[in-house]
């Protein structure tokens, strides 16, 4: 590319080669456009951000169909992944795995698992989730990217960016030279206080309500699993294995999450309000989480034999909110918008989401007058699902010393996960078209009202009202048999809950039959959905 002449204007600019960036990049070529995609650093490269979820992976795999991505396709399930992509790393991920801990306590897990919460995401591991190594992950995509004609320049450090006539100009430096691209539209795709926001000083608005939060982490070697410590008592046979999933340990004021890669890396770290991290010492890097492992049995077993294989890296303040999304010829991706925080892995889906609105932009408006106005809708709207995630993530801080209210939090959060996939698979998106049903006029408003509630300071009867009312809020979006007390904290994907529940989803049984098919919910249905995309 550096051999060509940068003397040109591409349709579109793409700034940040992180899987956000170059997914939008590939779709815009598809779509016809030249693009340019420009990174500050080299690949491959490691960068944090690495759970994914069933929205997640049904995003790609929607994107994937809809803008012919072939290469992108195996990426969405675990099975296909490790088939077509042995050499990229992966880690299996059947669930969310919580427990809950009190610093410094000695005490086992409890017999009645009223500390811990286990929801399972897919019923094996064939079409299960993935935690995505990012080195390889990412650079895998810029790969494709520049296979279908993409203009890829890495090592550049933009700096300005200025509208003039007809084009945007943005200037930059690489190996100490001047570079200077121009473009009709540019997507900034580098992450929280990135390009756009120094280059156009766009300013940071506040998360009402969210708590100050930092976090510490890196990768390690030589981690056991938890389930082979002592800690690990239980003789019931839970719906996944409990490592192979995003595990989360609470604590008052903070969580810990381990992520186990399959080449022998496992990705932890913690994040934890400005007061518990300054009493941890987050500054101090090693010995600061050292010092919490020690305060946590369960984990200073785990992590008895493991090694930091990369530097720790503390991030001073986890949350962002841009002064603005979108502007004449420019739009942040969400993950330049804001952040809240890693807990419930929402980074990717909502990335994925502004993937798709971005692209459905580009395929129905360029050109158009309607072109602005779209993508202004666009930047509205994640403002909004940024600030949704948010009123979430600070009832859960809340209440992380509150476990029996954080459960029914976080279930509120697996309804809607769950009920929004089962509606796009079963396609019915109308449905569902808000992220966390934020904007569904029910669910979103009685949300927002729990959240609000369990940020106040409770008594043991207002915390076992608020979760009854949460349980009712759900039960017309649960499709997942969540909430029922049988199943003590301990959710499998059951076929049954979401045939039972079809009427919820204006579906027939059959239709969920078939949607089960389709997506691999046996094993001989996987074959079936094989032969269905011609492998
Ligand atoms: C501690 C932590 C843990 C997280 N864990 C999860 C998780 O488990 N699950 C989840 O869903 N989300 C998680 N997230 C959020 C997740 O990291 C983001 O949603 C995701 O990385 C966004 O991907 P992206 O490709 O859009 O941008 P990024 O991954 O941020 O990539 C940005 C790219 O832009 C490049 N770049 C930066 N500045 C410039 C510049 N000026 N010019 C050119 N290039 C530039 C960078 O080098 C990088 O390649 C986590 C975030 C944090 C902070």
């Amino acid at each position: 590319m550096w051999g060509n002449d940068l003397n040109r204007t591409w349709d579109i600019a793409v700034v940040g080669s992180g899987f956000g960036g170059s997914l939008l990049a590939m779709i815009a070529r598809r779509l016809g456009r030249s693009v340019v995609l420009v990174e500050r650093g080299t690949h491959p490269r490691v960068v944090i951000g690495e759970s994914s979820t069933p929205l997640s992976n049904l995003l790609i795999e929607e994107l994937a169909a809809r803008y012919d991505l072939p290469a992108v396709r195996p990426l969405a399930k675990w099975g296909s992944w490790r088939r077509d992509y042995p050499d990229v790393a992966c880690g299996l991920k059947r669930g969310f795995t919580f427990h809950h801990h009190r610093l410094g306590s000695q005490a086992a897990e409890d017999s009645n698992r009223q500390d811990q919460l286990l929801v399972a995401a897919s019923p094996r591991d064939e079409i299960a989730d993935t935690h995505w190594y990012r080195a390889d992950f990412d650079h895998l995509l810029v790969k494709e990217a520049q296979k279908l004609g993409v203009d890829y320049l890495d090592r550049v450090a933009l700096h300005s960016f200025t509208d003039k006539s007809g084009a945007a100009v943005l200037e930059g430096r690489r190996d100490g030279q001047e570079v200077t691209l121009q473009a009709r539209f540019v997507v900034d795709a580098t992450g929280p206080r990135g390009f756009l926001h120094h280059a156009l000083r766009l300013g940071e608005n506040g998360l009402p309500g969210f708590p100050a939060t930092q976090a510490l982490y890196s990768h390690f070697s030589g981690v056991r699993r938890l389930a082979e410590t002592p800690f690990h008592r239980t003789t019931d046979v839970p719906p996944y294995p409990i490592d192979d999933a995003a595990v989360h340990h609470i604590f008052d004021g903070g969580w810990i999450w381990v992520l186990r890669f399959g080449n022998g890396i496992t990705s932890a770290g913690v994040a934890a309000t400005d007061r518990v991290a300054s009493q941890l010492g987050f500054a101090d890097g090693l010995a600061a989480w050292e010092g919490l492992l020690e305060q946590i049995p369960a984990l200073r077993e785990q992590f008895a034999t493991a090694r930091a294989e990369r530097p720790f890296i503390h991030i001073p303040r986890l949350s962002f909110r841009s002064g603005a999304i979108a502007g004449p010829r420019w739009a942040l991706l969400p993950s330049a918008a804001g952040f809240v925080d890693p807990l419930l892995s929402t980074g990717f889906p909502l990335t994925l989401m502004g993937v798709e609105r971005l692209a459905a932009i580009l395929e129905q408006e360029w050109g158009t007058v309607a072109f602005n106005d779209r993508v202004q809708t666009y930047a509205a709207q994640t403002d909004r699902e940024l600030l949704a995630t948010a009123r979430l993530v600070a009832a859960l801080y809340a209440t992380m010393k509150n476990f029996p209210v954080f459960v029914a939090l976080s279930l509120l959060y697996f309804a809607a996960a769950s009920y929004s996939e089962a509606a796009r698979r079963l396609g019915k998106p109308h449905l569902v078209s808000s992220f966390l049903l934020c904007e569904h006029p029910v669910f979103g408003t009685v949300s927002a009202g729990l959240f609000e509630r369990a940020r106040r300071a409770m008594t043991a009867d207002e915390s076992a009202e608020l979760i009854r009312d949460i349980l009712t809020t759900i039960e017309p979006f649960n499709v997942a048999g969540l909430g029922r007390a049988e199943r003590r904290n301990w959710y499998p994907v059951e076929a049954s809950d979401l045939l039972e529940n079809a009427h919820k989803l204006e579906a027939s049984r059959q239709e969920v039959l078939a949607m089960l098919a389709r997506c691999g919910f046996t094993a001989d249905s996987t074959a079936q959905s094989d032969r269905g995309r011609g492998d």
